[in-house]
């Protein structure tokens, strides 16, 4: 494939994905029966049980598009009415292009006004979006439903204002505000707390005991709750730790990790089993490591999980990787290379053979860009295969090995094995040991491009960690391509940025050069509800690039060691990490804190 079709595929040009995704967000209105029964027996992830059938024009995909990518939903305020009595309807049917509400524009919290039935709201399909100026704005799914229009304005002396809503949001909606499936964890807790009050720590429980624990009804709200939240906030891990006398769950936002309102330690035994039935794990087998999946559907998104669990002193301490594939950036620019950076690399991924590293810490996105990597050079002509612990994400037309010790499935075995099925590209999840390397370096010699990566602080590192390894310098030298370094930093949050003065000391630990620090705006984020008061929302990568030529080739033959490899590099004028972070300072992407704070290891 020629370098310029790669840099097209590489996200340079807008992919229509997303408006596919946004079409299949559109669902088919069911019959109202049907309906019911969904979201009566299933509150809340179990929705995801519902099929989805597309409909859309593309006018209206359009719209969602637009509404979408405007970010945070719009807030509905629910003030107090002043008007008593209106007897206008407004009915928005009549206009030739109805705006379909999107899921992000229904209310956080229930709106104020007298109750309202339960039932009422399900079987006429509508729920309320604000009280404002005498005004009662609900979102409902069949705008011609002149009763129930009727009914409240009668009921509630008001004004009333109709949006159209798509059903399934709408029953979504009941059940998240007013219904039993959206409780506050508080609620649920307490609940729970009346029917699971037997005050036994969850010891010695046999298994049918535990299977009952684990599908009492507050339970599973309570974990599909726990679940819920964590994908909305978009937390990659749930952490569920057993301490001596407390319970306490954890999410990972972000790389960092902030508690969440713990249930009480004697639910401890109930929601870990909960979990494990889940992921299809055994309940009564409590002192082992064991490792599970779980698939479900929120928010009209797929979201995989990976469950692990592992004996601690005082009980099974559980995490849950949240697999989202929609957060998973497939795109390289997306993942924040700079546009020099990027080209290089994408120049030397489209080499026919030889062997590209990508180095860091674990949680350093390392695995975001070889799989954006992977799916650029992915094509009918290309053979991938890859050799992963674990498989994180799976690609289509990609075949994915998971390394096994335990049947001696190996980096080193498997990459033997990988090799007589002939593949063009071969990605090993991380070299490990001097066989892996050796077997690594024989099959980029013998034809395959290969990626994989190393467990160090920057790119030189990487050269000398193979070389510690025992790897010979002559062979490593004729088919090390290109060596990538990174770092994950928090994002600014955009809702609450504000110039601030910057910290001279700060920037001078940079170690940079005075002009390069010259005329730079420093930003900072204040906190807001947005990013949970951190003043931080997301993050994207920095990196450091080495593309090996002749001179690099010298060095690594004359096993040169990492100075002499950095202060090559520097000369040739390659990025580091720091430099590119000081750019997503200058861009106003990130702080300076956050710069060293990920290079602090440098
Ligand atoms: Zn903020």
């Amino acid at each position: 494939m020629g370098y310029d079709n790669l840099i097209k595929q590489s996200g340079l040009n807008k992919t229509t994905e997303k408006a596919s995704r946004r079409i299949s967000k559109i669902n088919k209105p069911r019959r109202k029966e049907e309906q019911d029964r969904n979201t009566r027996e299933t509150p809340y992830l179990a929705k995801k049980e519902r099929d989805r059938n597309t409909r859309g024009t593309p006018h209206f995909v359009k719209k969602q598009q637009d509404a979408d990518t405007t970010g945070a939903p719009e807030k509905h305020d629910s003030g107090v009415p002043e008007t008593p009595f209106s007897g206008q309807i407004f009915r928005t049917h009549s206009r030739k292009n109805p705006d379909v509400l999107s899921y992000r524009d229904y209310p956080k919290e229930p709106v104020d006004i007298d109750s309202i039935s339960l039932e009422f709201m399900k079987k006429s399909c509508f729920v309320p979006l604000s009280v404002y100026n005498g005004t009662f704005e609900i979102a409902m799914a069949d705008l011609k439903d002149a009763d129930t229009i009727d009914a409240l304005k009668f009921a509630y002396g008001l004004q009333v204002a109709v949006k159209k809503g798509k059903p399934d949001d709408i029953l979504d909606a009941i059940e998240r505000l007013y219904g039993n499936g959206r409780q506050s964890l508080e609620t649920i807790i307490e609940e729970a707390g009346k029917d699971i009050s037997n005050g036994e720590n969850g010891a010695e429980e046999d298994e049918g005991h535990l299977r009952d624990l684990a599908s009492e009804a507050p339970i599973i709200r309570l974990v599909n709750r726990l679940i819920v939240d964590a994908v909305e906030i978009g937390a990659s891990d749930i952490h569920f730790e057993p301490y001596e006398d407390e319970f306490k769950v954890r999410y990972r936002i972000d790389g960092v990790l902030s508690d969440v309102e713990s249930p009480p330690k004697q639910f401890q035994a109930a929601i870990i089993s909960r979990v494990k039935l889940m992921a299809k794990l055994n309940i009564s087998e409590r002192r082992l490591p064991q490792d599970g999946r779980i698939k479900l559907r929120i928010r009209d998104k797929e979201v995989d999980f990976r469950v692990s669990t592992v004996p601690t002193l005082f009980g099974e301490s559980l995490v849950m990787r949240i697999l989202n594939r929609e957060t998973l950036l497939l795109e390289l620019q997306k993942l924040g290379f700079p546009q020099d950076i990027l080209e290089q690399y994408v120049r030397l991924a489209s080499q026919p053979y030889g062997m590209i590293l990508v180095t860091g810490p674990t949680g350093s996105g390392k695995t975001s860009t070889l799989y954006a990597t992977l799916s650029l050079l992915n094509s009918p002509e290309n053979k991938i295969i890859t050799l992963e612990d674990p498989v994180e994400y799976q690609l289509r037309g990609v075949n994915q090995i998971q390394v096994n010790p335990k049947i001696e499935l190996t980096f080193a075995s498997g990459l033997r094995s990988i090799v007589r099925q002939d593949p063009d590209i071969i990605l090993v999840g991380e070299i490990r040991d001097r066989e892996t390397a050796d077997t690594a370096i024989q099959s980029a010699l013998t034809g395959h491009l290969l990626f994989s990566t190393l467990h160090t602080n920057d790119a030189p590192g990487a050269v000398s960690r193979l070389l510690d390894m025992g790897v010979e310098n002559f062979l490593l030298s004729s088919t090390l391509l290109g060596i990538l370094a990174q770092r994950l930093v928090r994002i600014i949050c955009r809702d609450c940025k504000e110039e601030i003065k910057s910290d001279a000391r700060l920037i001078d630990s940079l170690r940079l050069e005075p002009h390069e620090t010259k005329d730079v705006r420093f930003y900072e984020g204040r906190g807001c509800d947005a990013c949970r008061h951190t003043g931080f929302r997301g993050r994207t990568g920095i990196f450091e690039y080495i593309a090996i030529d002749d001179d690099f080739r010298n060095m690594i033959n004359k096993r040169a060691g990492m100075d002499q490899m950095r202060a090559l590099a520097l000369k040739k004028g390659c990025s580091t990490l720091r430099r590119d972070g000081w750019q997503k300072v200058r861009q106003g992407v990130t702080t300076v804190s956050e710069i060293i704070r990920v290079t602090l290891a440098e």
